[in-house]
């Protein structure tokens, strides 16, 4: 299931810490408020690419 939460898309110039909302404009701002669902790419994750190409490799 969809998650409805969303983050204040201007929060990291406006607010010290990320503003959810269920609602389609930030409460204390006023600025878009975006899905917060996790960016598809993970900056931590350096590896994970790399295992997946693998993973995808040893299935075929
Ligand atoms: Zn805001």
């Amino acid at each position: 299931m969809k998650s409805d939460i969303r983050v204040c898309s201007a929060w990291e110039s406006t607010h010290e810490r990320p503003v959810y909302t269920l609602s389609e404009t930030c409460p204390e701002c006023g600025a878009d408020a975006e899905n917060s669902a996790p960016a598809p790419f993970d900056p931590t994750d350096r590896y994970g690419e790399y295992r997946r190409a693998i993973k995808r490799r040893n299935r075929e």
